[in-house]
């Protein structure tokens, strides 16, 4: 098969990487023999793509490998079951597309992530979660069914709850092969809008105990905050179905993101925007009326290329806090970046409850913490690392980028996760960093 050579940047690192790529085309029937797609798996390891919405490279192939990305041409790529409330959908269909289709049908998916751009096969095998992971899980629990690629075999097969590739194959960053087509399951659309409120909170105290408050009534809920050398802010969203007609959009328009990310290679303007923007969001009023919104919440999808906002690249952690560390933990970074005098914009605050179902995703309960920095404070990096290993604490994969110094905790199946893929042929640069992380742990 003929690749072809294409630069590849993930969310986090804005500086692209050149690759040998393909899109498996594949034409119609899902159970037709598919040979003619086989790579040679003598000379190159692969990896699956989506839409590259992860902040870390864990869908770029290694330079010697390929990135791959798979694409159906079916005469229908979502079909809906009204009788059995399911949908089969292509992987590499993006959630916005899904989700409109369902609203248009009266219908929608119970998890949602933050960026509407992420495709169907990135969503199941990066396990994600929506703002509703306080009731609702993550997106494994709605996967019924899904039809998977193997582009060493040429062959395709369907897998299903029981089936212990099943629980590799959800959470588990594409190492059991390429997603094809995926069986959800669907609910009928709880309501036209939803409310939005939000509460401003101006330390880690109130925003953690209003947080776990608030979230015991409502359907959506999250929190952003920033650090910078001046008063904590922060801002909680919450939403709730409403029949009401959507009277606001949350789309912040292109032109002020255009303005204010063109001179984002000066240093000084990035770190004046930054806190600016800290200041707009964090301290403007909260909206005496809650607002009729869209039916969902994709805050961070709606500011075109607030990526920029570091620089070239940027570090986005993310990990999980036992509820009563909560202020403690929060406290402890907000120290480590000033003493860097670093700053942030979109630090993200979210309840998980429950246990998710893939042998490798992101774990279960307690507050999930979400951190940016920018990539040439790699101080501020280590110190970061130790302080969160000492505590234990599980960071997300999908989050992880290759300047940070450490292995995942909490993933206590990592090992036959690396077996897997390597006996799959399946490699990206993220995974061959954490691999060698992991044997000098
Ligand atoms: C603004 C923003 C907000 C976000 N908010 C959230 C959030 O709220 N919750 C959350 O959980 N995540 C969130 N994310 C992360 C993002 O949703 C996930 O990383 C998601 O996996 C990205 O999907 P993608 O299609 O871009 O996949 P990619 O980033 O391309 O790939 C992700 C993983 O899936 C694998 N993969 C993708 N497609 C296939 C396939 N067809 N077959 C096999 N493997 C495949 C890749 O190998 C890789 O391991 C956010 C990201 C951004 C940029």
């Amino acid at each position: 098969m003929a690749f072809t050579k294409k630069n590849f940047s993930s969310f986090g690192a804005v500086n692209p990487l050149r690759r040998d790529f393909i899109t498996l085309d594949i034409e119609g029937n899902l159970n037709k023999p598919f040979s003619q797609y086989k790579i040679n798996s003598k000379t190159k390891n692969y990896i699956g793509m989506g839409a590259g919405q992860s902040y870390g490279p864990i869908s770029i192939s290694k330079p010697n490998g390929v990135t791959i990305k798979m694409h159906r041409s079916a005469s229908s790529k979502i079909t809906l079951d009204k009788n059995k409330s399911t949908v089969l959908v292509d992987s590499d269909v993006n959630i916005r597309t899904l989700n409109n289709y369902l609203i248009a049908n009266g219908y929608c998916l119970s998890v949602m992530p933050g960026s509407d751009k992420a495709t169907v096969g990135g969503c199941v095998a990066a396990d994600v979660h929506g703002k509703n992971c306080h009731i609702n899980g993550s997106f494994g629990d709605y996967v019924i069914s899904i039809y998977i690629f193997d582009p060493t075999l040429g062959k395709s097969f369907l897998v299903e709850k029981g089936d212990n590739t099943f629980y590799w194959t959800i959470g588990g960053f594409g190492v059991t092969g390429l997603i094809l087509c995926v069986r959800l399951k669907i609910i009928m659309l709880p309501g036209n809008s939803m409310v939005l409120n939000e509460i401003r909170c101006l330390s880690p105290e109130s925003l953690i105990k209003s947080l776990v408050k608030e979230s015991e009534n409502s359907d959506d809920i999250g929190a952003w905050f920033c650090i910078d050398n001046t008063k904590f802010k922060s801002k909680i969203y919450i939403a709730n179905w409403s029949h009401k007609n959507p009277k606001t959009s949350l789309k912040i328009p292109d032109i002020f993101s255009r303005f204010i990310f063109t001179f984002l290679g000066l240093y000084l303007w990035r770190r004046f925007m930054i806190k600016f923007l800290n200041c707009y969001i964090y301290l403007s009023k909260e909206s005496q009326h809650p607002r009729e919104i869209n039916s969902v919440m994709f805050p961070l999808s709606t500011i075109t290329g607030w990526n920029k906002i570091y620089g070239s690249s940027f570090v986005e952690r993310q990990f999980l806090v036992p509820f009563n560390y909560g202020t403690e933990t929060m406290k402890g970074i907000i120290n480590i970046y000033r003493k860097y005098k670093a700053i942030s914009l979109f630090c993200s605050i979210k309840i998980f409850r429950g246990k998710r179902i893939g042998f490798m995703s992101f774990a279960n309960e307690g507050i999930c913490l979400s951190i940016q920095y920018e990539s040439h404070l790699k101080e501020l990096d280590n110190e970061l690392t130790i302080f969160l290993l000492k505590q234990g604490f599980p960071e997300y994969i999908a989050k992880i980028q290759q300047t940070s110094t450490s292995f995942p905790t909490g993933y206590k199946r990592y090992k036959t996760w690396f077996n897997i893929a390597k006996k799959n042929k399946v490699d990206s640069i993220l995974m061959s960093w954490l691999k060698m992380n992991a044997k000098n742990r």
